[in-house]
């Protein structure tokens, strides 16, 4: 891409209210702009970092047999009162029509996914299934000032699991949680395994998936010792006490933002729409379910809380919407042939890369939109750089830059 024709600049002008660092830096740097509260648009530049965040997950759902399936997000009301959701869920976007109907914003599937499989599913011989989509979910937040982090719309993966019995989804939501952390740790980021209550969903224990970071809306404490780890909100255990499994670490306060969980719904959602299947004793069953979400855009917003410096963002590679960032300083013709031609090579080649081929720009406002952007590494082609027939590179998270040959690219 060249960065001529890139539709979004870098900006100084981001409005006073914006509190939060990963919608500053984001916004400055040209990879989403608020249109309201809680409602990001994307630029071609943060389009495709949530589409690498999106294929991560998407790659890692299918490994573990999760098959991709993309449901409305405008939902009849019916469907929510039957399981009691359209009185009891507050953050439950209602929208009214001309017609006398009203409609639900899809805030979280179960009550459209449960119908759509069960009304397919005859026997325990079509299970175990799981289903997912990665689609916007909208949310009646109250506050929506931490950037990415809290939407009122916002992109999210969520799976439902279908299995015959508690058994079976055992050992499927075992599988589910290892994936979790594989998925966590491609995209750079180190989550913690935490107990929580079930919340709405279900009497049982969840498991919320913790990355470490102040700009986070939880409390969690964890051991110093073993993985165990709590959400404030439910724990007996209280800040500086011995660790309840090990019984060797001290429990130890963190703020955290929740970039996924884990739940298991039991049989509620079956019994709600009265679809069941005919079990291996031949009489009706109805299924366990699990649901399995993770916040894509607010990945991304954790992604740039946790990868920052002064001068900009520092995209680890496995989300950077290009890997390159080549910048051709001054407007000698053999500099920018030689720029030109590296860009074509590269490109030809599979790599990605923005190359900034600017010819208004100078070069202190070319380094500091590259840092700024914030992608892996830097190639310079310069005079100085063309008579020694080499690029200089240079990694964003590094302070030095070396000269290699041209003909290494
Ligand atoms: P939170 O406690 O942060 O409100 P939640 O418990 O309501 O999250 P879920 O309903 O389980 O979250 O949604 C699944 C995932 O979607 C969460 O783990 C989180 O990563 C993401 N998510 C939830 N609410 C939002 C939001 N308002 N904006 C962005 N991402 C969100
Ligand atoms: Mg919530």
């Amino acid at each position: 891409m060249k960065q001529s024709q890139l539709f979004t600049k870098t900006t100084k002008q981001i409005s006073k209210e914006e509190v939060s660092l990963n919608a500053q830096l984001l916004q400055r740097a040209g990879f989403v702009e608020k249109l309201m509260a809680g409602a990001y648009t994307y630029s071609p530049l943060g389009l495709r970092v949530l589409r690498k965040i999106e294929n991560i997950v998407r790659e890692e759902m299918n490994k573990i047999g999760g098959q991709e399936v993309l449901m409305p997000m405008l939902h009849p009301k019916e469907n929510w009162v039957t399981t009691g959701g359209w009185d009891s869920i507050d953050i439950l976007f209602k929208v009214p029509s001309r017609t006398e109907k009203e409609y639900a914003l899809g805030q979280s599937e179960e009550e459209i996914v449960t119908p759509f499989v069960m009304k397919r599913v005859n026997t325990y011989r079509e299970l175990p299934l799981a289903v997912y989509q990665i689609h916007w979910k909208f949310r009646d937040e109250l506050r929506a000032k931490s950037g990415l982090l809290r939407g009122r719309e916002f992109l999210m993966k969520d799976m439902y699991s279908f299995n015959e019995d508690q058994a079976d989804f055992d050992r499927f939501y075992a599988i589910a949680k290892q994936a979790y952390l594989a998925i966590f740790k491609r995209m750079g980021l180190t989550a913690k395994v935490t107990e929580a209550s079930g919340g709405s969903f279900s009497e049982k224990i969840s498991y919320e998936f913790m990355v470490l970071t102040d700009a986070g809306e939880d409390d969690i404490l964890y051991c110093s010792d073993c993985d165990f780890c709590v959400n404030v909100e439910i724990s007996k255990q209280k800040i500086g006490e011995t660790c309840s499994r090990c019984n060797k670490g001290k429990m130890e306060r963190a703020t955290a933002s929740e970039v996924g969980n884990v739940f298991d719904l039991g049989q509620k959602y079956g019994k709600a729409f009265d679809l069941g299947f005919i079990g291996r004793d031949g009489k009706k069953q109805f299924p366990v379910m699990g649901c399995y979400g993770i916040g894509i855009s607010r990945a991304m917003g954790v992604i740039v809380e946790k990868n920052n410096d002064a001068k900009g963002i520092i995209w680890p590679a496995s989300v950077a919407p290009f890997q390159y960032h080549l910048i051709c300083l001054g407007d000698d013709a053999e500099v920018k042939a030689t720029a030109d031609k590296l860009y074509a090579d590269m490109t030809a080649q599979g790599k990605e890369v923005l190359y900034d081929d600017r010819a208004d720009t100078g070069a202190g406002a070319k380094f500091a939109d590259a840092d700024l952007i914030g992608l892996p590494t830097r190639l310079v082609i310069s005079a100085k750089t063309l008579k020694e027939n080499a690029v200089e590179v240079k990694n964003r998270n590094e302070e030095k830059a070396e000269l290699l040959p041209l003909s290494q690219f």
